[in-house]
């Protein structure tokens, strides 16, 4: 029986089994896992007195299909929990105060983020704007299109709440290709997005939103792949090397003892551990895979009585660009946004600090974390209240950043991986960060092995 070994049971590992046992019910099939519960990656959710809490991403945004169609294979169409209308406002902590982020062209005309000039050299944008074929940083995009006010107000904040990266340094090609694809096709951003716009309300595509499960968060997504999965995967079960056996098949050598053998091996892990993978059997690519950067973030659940704050949670949230004076990067009134992660008469406030703006942030002491996001809210929200509920956890080398270059790095990886037949990589660290775009590329791997 043709046999294929997945390492790592995050989103992307644990959506690329759930695919091939679709596709090819015959398949041996083994998922390892390092840790030793079930979604040991970035998609997890724990759920204590009443407060749900998410580790990593809080939901995925439904303009695309990929987790949407995942979802209902998983029978978990009717779990299914939009995100609150009041979602839709959000807000940017910028020169001592909360400021609505602008989400219409009369709301940006009216907004302060930006200078009377900068608004008129943005409303400029479908006359001036021109096609680019070279590659560009997120931040050099945006001033091209619209100025460099526009760019200074608002680069950071769009890549903030993503890669909690520097857009100066991030690739828009490799981060969102679907803004050069517009590029491409219209030249003005402007005049590609009202006409995507037109064609959705003319064709009544599916109104997008950020959505998670009720009871359970976004975990429930990974509860339901695992026990779809369950003899499949094998849990504590930390990959150390990859051998190759035989002509055409591999040896998985685990932690602890045991090895699997597979004629197909697909490395859901991040990039950093499979460049020590490949290292014995393809130093170049392993080069390029230790290459990718990643950026480490802290993630802070606090409970509070809906009492104890001095104003209300009417949004999203808010982001905050560098340099105004607070850690946090990005505050997330999650119970606004999903009602069902506090109990009745408290608030669920979600803190990310860290990204590559503050690197120092996840050596800190919890206490010292703790202490700094305190203040944060008091400078930002003005609560002064202590937490009667706390969640915290560091993801150490958490998220990739696409840096300038990455699109080559993929290609050439590409190329390099030929010589390695059956071994595929997937992961957030290559085609996309987002829910959506892991369970699109584990879709892209699955059908190719399927042809196996
Ligand atoms: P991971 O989740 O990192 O999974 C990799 C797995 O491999 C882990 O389970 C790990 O234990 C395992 N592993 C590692 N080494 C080995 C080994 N040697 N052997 C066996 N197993 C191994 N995306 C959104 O769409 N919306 C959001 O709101 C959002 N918010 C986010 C907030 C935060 C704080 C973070 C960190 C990410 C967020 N993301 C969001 C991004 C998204 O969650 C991740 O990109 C995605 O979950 C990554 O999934 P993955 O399976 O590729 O990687």
């Amino acid at each position: 029986m043709p046999s294929v070994a997945i390492v790592g049971a995050g989103i992307s590992g644990l959506a690329t089994a759930f695919f091939l046992r679709q596709l090819r019910p015959d398949l041996k099939l083994t998922v390892l896992e390092k840790g030793a519960e079930p979604g040991g990656g970035k998609v997890r959710s724990s759920r204590r007195d009443g407060f749900t809490f998410d580790w990593g991403p809080n939901g995925f945004l439904t303009n695309a299909p990929e987790t949407l169609a995942l979802a209902d294979a998983l029978g978990l169409s009717d779990a299914l929990l939009p995100a609150s209308r009041a979602a839709g406002r959000r807000y940017l902590f910028r020169d001592g105060a909360l400021k609505p982020l602008p989400t219409s062209p009369l709301a940006f005309l009216r907004s302060d983020l930006v200078s009377p000039t900068s608004k008129v050299r943005a409303l400029l944008e479908p006359l001036l704007a021109r096609r680019e074929e070279r590659e560009e940083s997120v931040y050099r995009f945006l001033e091209r299109h619209f100025g460099v006010g526009v760019a200074r107000a608002f680069a950071d904040p769009l890549v903030v709440g993503i890669t909690a990266g520097d857009a100066s340094e991030l690739s828009v090609d490799a981060l969102f290709p679907h803004f050069r694809a517009i590029e491409r096709e219209h030249g003005s951003l402007v005049r590609g997005l009202i006409a995507a716009q037109r064609r959705s309300r003319r064709e009544g595509g599916p109104r997008t939103h950020l959505a998670s499960f009720r009871n359970g968060g976004i975990q429930r997504l990974i509860d339901a792949l695992t026990s779809e999965l369950d003899a499949s995967l094998r849990l504590g079960a930390g990959v150390i090397a990859l051998e190759r056996s035989g002509p055409s098949g591999y040896l998985l050598r685990v932690e602890g003892g045991g090895e699997v053998r597979a004629e197909r091996v697909v490395l859901a892990v991040p990039a950093f551990t499979a460049a020590r993978l490949l290292e014995p059997h393809l130093p170049e690519a392993a080069r390029q895979l230790a290459a990718i950067p990643y950026t480490s973030v802290q993630v802070f659940g606090l409970g509070f009585d809906q009492t104890e704050l001095p104003r209300p949670l009417d949004g999203f949230g808010f982001l905050t660009p560098r340099g105004q004076g607070v850690r946090s990067r990005g505050v997330l009134w999650s119970s606004s946004v999903f009602p069902d992660q506090a109990p009745e008469g408290k608030v669920m406030v979600r803190v990310i600090a860290g990204g590559t703006a503050d690197p120092d942030f996840t050596e800190l002491s919890t206490d010292e974390a703790l202490t700094e996001v305190r203040r944060d809210l008091e400078v930002t929200m003005g609560i002064t209240a202590a937490p009667s509920h706390l969640e915290m956890v560091r993801w150490r080398r958490g998220i990739p950043q696409y840096l300038l270059g990455h699109q080559e790095r993929l290609r050439q990886l590409e190329a390099t991986l030929t010589s390695l037949p059956g071994v595929v990589l997937t992961g957030n660290a290559y085609r996309g960060v987002g829910l959506n775009d892991c369970v699109r590329d584990a879709g892209r791997v699955a059908t190719a092995l399927s042809q196996l």
